[in-house]
């Protein structure tokens, strides 16, 4: 019967296309983890520092600050989760006690689902509040208005709330579409992606993952993403790791404004990397 035959030839053409797969997907793999952020880039928006760079639209979109610094900026988003406790007071409490500066990207709706949390945030004199959007509603497809109703309704919540946020607007799910640098204009925020992303919601990596992604990608002026709404899974185990070995390192810890500050004026920060807003920088606390 001409069964076996044709088996042994699918057996022995099967070994170089199992091996041709595993090299395909190490390779995707790899080169994920190379592009050190979480999202692949989208056509036609300001999504990445390379496409930012192509289109003056994009002028107003921070990926990082002056190279030629030591500075580093730990950012937390928090975004809007179904959990009532969607808080890592830990992070918070950690970063207070060792005295590091940070970033915090607060939407209305957590915020508003706890007062308290965003207060702790807001009474550290090291921290700083940031935009990250009323309903956290991905940009693509709003219009320039309807993006900037979302970064409106944001500010308005917080202060509502007792918080002083900053001018500077962390995309929902790192979404940059042109619409948005539009709306960050006509409300007058930066907008603040990032140039290292450990992906802290994924559930398969580890506190070590966390520790090595961000170790090989901290450069000066280098923004990390992060979660502080609970969705971070490791975060807070690996956080002390990842700060105690930037120290040795040689980094400091600032806010994004004192990312920005710190390059004030005139510093030879390429568009799209830092697009200084007098305004912002010296806004106060
Ligand atoms: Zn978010």
């Amino acid at each position: 019967m001409a069964y076996p035959a044709f088996a042994r030839f699918v057996n022995a053409w099967n070994a170089p296309v199992k091996l041709a797969a595993a090299l395909f997907w190490s390779a995707v793999f790899s080169s994920s983890l190379l592009a050190g952020v979480q999202k692949p880039p989208l056509p036609g928006n300001c999504s990445t520092e390379a496409a930012a760079r192509r289109h003056p639209v994009c002028e107003n979109v921070l990926f990082h600050g002056s190279r030629e610094t030591h500075d580093i900026a730990l950012t937390f988003d928090a975004c809007p989760r179904k959990k009532v406790d969607a808080f890592s007071v830990r992070i918070v409490q950690y970063l207070k006690k060792e005295k590091i500066p940070a970033t915090f990207f607060v939407s209305g709706t957590w915020a508003e689902s706890c007062p308290e949390c965003l207060r702790q945030l807001e009474d550290e004199p090291l921290f700083e509040i940031g935009l990250h959007g009323y309903s956290h509603k991905r940009s693509t497809g709003l219009s320039e208005e309807e993006i900037g109703d979302e970064i409106e309704k944001n500010r308005m919540a917080l202060r509502r709330l007792g918080a002083d946020p900053q001018p500077l607007f962390r995309p929902p799910y790192g979404d940059n579409p042109f619409a948005l640098s539009e709306a960050a204009r006509r409300t007058g925020v930066t907008s603040v992606m990032w140039d290292i992303g450990p992906d802290d919601p994924d559930p398969h990596h580890t506190p070590k993952f966390l520790e090595k992604v961000v170790l090989d990608w901290a450069k000066g002026g280098s923004i990390v993403v992060m979660h502080v709404n609970g969705g971070g899974v490791w975060t807070a185990d690996a956080l002390p790791f990842i700060v105690d070995a930037l120290k040795e390192k040689g980094f400091t810890f600032v806010t994004v404004s004192g990312l920005m500050s710190a390059n004030l004026p005139g510093g030879s920060i390429p568009v799209a990397s830092l697009n200084v807003k007098p305004q912002a920088a010296s806004a106060k606390k």
